[in-house]
């Protein structure tokens, strides 16, 4: 599909695919169901049929499969937006969600179906309608013996396609609408990667999340194989990436860790490998360094978020081989994003170089979050910016540095700290396999730098140590007064410390 096709549908993208190339494999999970193009329209063409004349979304309540795709596409030829649901969430938070987004069609792993407060009476994926009032049964067996072709209209750019929620890492989950349009320019998008029709993309995201989801619709666009992993061990996913000749790998920097970290990756054949692209949260230049030399393949950074569709800037791999301090950047906007970096208290533009909240502008913009209109009047802000939450500084060359979320800033004896700085410094350490860093009530500063270290396997890092290493790196207001050796860092299914819950009194800070 030239880049001017890309309408955003898709449906269109299925059918598109369908036609040129039907036999070539387009998703699903290594060793499990796996769906040809031609399969995936056909499949996807029962669903829309099943739906009939549906008009809320259709929600999906399982593990990374390709029967997701299918419901995706499926709702696209309905017109309907498609929900992938966060199966790691507990029954009542799930009845909120659900509440929310009121799915006409649920779709769910059998395994789920207590969340959905319902007896596991099936071994399949079934089908449940108006959130759990009517059963219908298998999934496979609702599909079964209907057309694989049904008459649809011409989409709509500005009709939800699909609604994802965000991580929840500063809160509660968002429900981001995204459009067809959004959905066109994230695949127009120039992102300096070459996925096309012969390449095979590994996603071991979660697709209830926007890289999980946006990976998949992005491979689907171009006529790429997406491949979903069930097994997230370093040797699992080593397995996968050799057995399936990857080209492209996606991946979150506490993924990528583990990986370049565990003894199997010295023998294991990558040579298909051309790309690790990672991002979602920031990624120590010390561990950037250990993936390049470990995988022997092109390093991509990408930076985005949930209400951006994917992916705003990126570090591409030039930069990664030039290496130097902009490795610690995000790298730069992508062609057709406008980055602003803003004073957080009064949105005026910050002076060139300071750090503010970064805000953005683009085609790939949400129009918002479904019925959320007190997040939606502090988020969306007037001509179409964005204010992402995040705190960065742009340099010279238009490269962002990203320092944190604004609310993770400390601010200790009035100075502002950043804990991704302090959180690289630490990293260098050599016994340092993972760190995080936050603010902790101080009675006279106000706040004081905390750092949870996880240290790596065998040995056993003295804080004082510790402390001085920091010491002689950074200025000292920056220095963390204590370190907490704990065994793991809490976080989002997407790998993302959650920064909020080690602030928590409860917690071990
Ligand atoms: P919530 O909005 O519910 O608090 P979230 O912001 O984590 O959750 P997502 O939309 O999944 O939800 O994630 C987007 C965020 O992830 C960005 O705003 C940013 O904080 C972080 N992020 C993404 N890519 C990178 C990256 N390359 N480096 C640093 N942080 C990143
Ligand atoms: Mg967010």
């Amino acid at each position: 599909m030239g880049d001017r096709g890309f309408t955003g549908s898709l449906a269109d993208m299925a059918d598109h695919w369908a036609r040129v190339a039907p036999d070539r494999p387009a998703t699903g999970n290594a060793g499990g169901r796996r769906l040809d193009f031609r399969a995936l329209a056909d499949r996807s063409a029962q669903v829309a049929d099943a739906l009939g004349d549906t008009a809320g979304p259709v929600a999906y309540l399982g593990r990374d499969s390709a029967v997701w795709a299918e419901l995706m596409v499926g709702a696209s030829r309905r017109g309907v937006p498609a929900v992938p649901l966060n199966w790691r969430l507990a029954p009542a938070e799930l009845a909120r969600v659900l509440e929310h987004a009121r799915p006409s069609v649920v779709v769910c792993d059998a395994a789920f179906l207590p969340s959905l407060g319902l007896e596991r009476e099936f071994e399949e994926t079934v089908v449940v309608l108006n959130g759990g009032l009517v059963f219908v049964g298998e999934y496979d067996a609702w599909l079964s013996g209907r057309p694989t072709t049904i008459e649809r209209r011409p989409a709509d750019p500005g009709a939800t396609a699909l609604l994802v929620y965000t991580s929840g890492t500063s809160g509660r989950p968002k429900a981001v609408q995204l459009t067809n349009g959004n959905i066109a320019a994230n695949l127009a998008s120039s992102a300096p990667w070459e996925v096309g029709p012969g390449s095979v993309v590994c996603v071991p995201t979660p697709l209830f999340h926007v890289s999980g989801t946006g990976w998949l619709f992005y491979c689907l666009g171009r006529g790429a194989r997406s491949v979903f992993l069930t097994d997230a061990s370093p040797e699992g996913v080593l397995r996968v990436l050799s057995e399936v000749g990857a080209t492209h790998m996606l991946s979150v920097p506490a993924v990528v860790q583990t990986l370049v970290q565990s003894p199997a990756v010295a023998g294991a054949d990558l040579s298909s490998l051309r790309t690790l692209i990672y991002g979602g949260s920031p990624m120590p230049p010390a561990v950037i360094k250990e993936a390049a030399a470990a995988l022997g393949c092109d390093l991509v950074q990408s930076y985005g978020m949930t209400e951006a569709c994917g992916p705003i800037t990126f570090l591409d791999a030039d930069d990664h081989r030039r290496g130097g301090p902009r490795l610690a950047s995000a790298g730069r906007a992508a062609d057709g994003v406008e980055i602003s970096v803003r004073d957080p208290a009064t949105g005026a533009d910050a002076p060139a170089g300071t750090t503010g909240e970064v805000w953005m502008r683009s085609a790939l913009l949400s129009p918002g979050y479904l019925g959320d209109e007190g997040d939606n009047a502090r988020a969306f802000g007037p001509d179409g910016w964005f204010r992402t939450g995040d705190a960065g500084h742009l340099d010279d060359g238009g490269y962002l540095f990203l320092t944190d979320r604004v609310t993770d800033m400390i601010i200790t004896g009035g100075e502002n700290v950043y804990p991704v700085e302090v959180e690289n410094v630490l990293a260098d350490h050599p016994d340092v396999a993972e760190v995080a860093v936050v603010g902790a009530p101080h009675e006279r500063w106000g706040e004081t730098v905390v750092a949870l270290v996880v240290a790596r396997p065998g040995t056993a890092p003295a804080v004082p140590e510790l402390i001085a290493f920091c010491r002689e790196r950074l200025a000292h207001y920056k220095c963390p007064t204590r370190v907490d050796i704990v065994g793991e860092l809490p976080r989002t299914p997407s790998g993302k410390v959650l920064k909020r819950r080690l602030r928590e009194p409860s917690s071990a800070v």
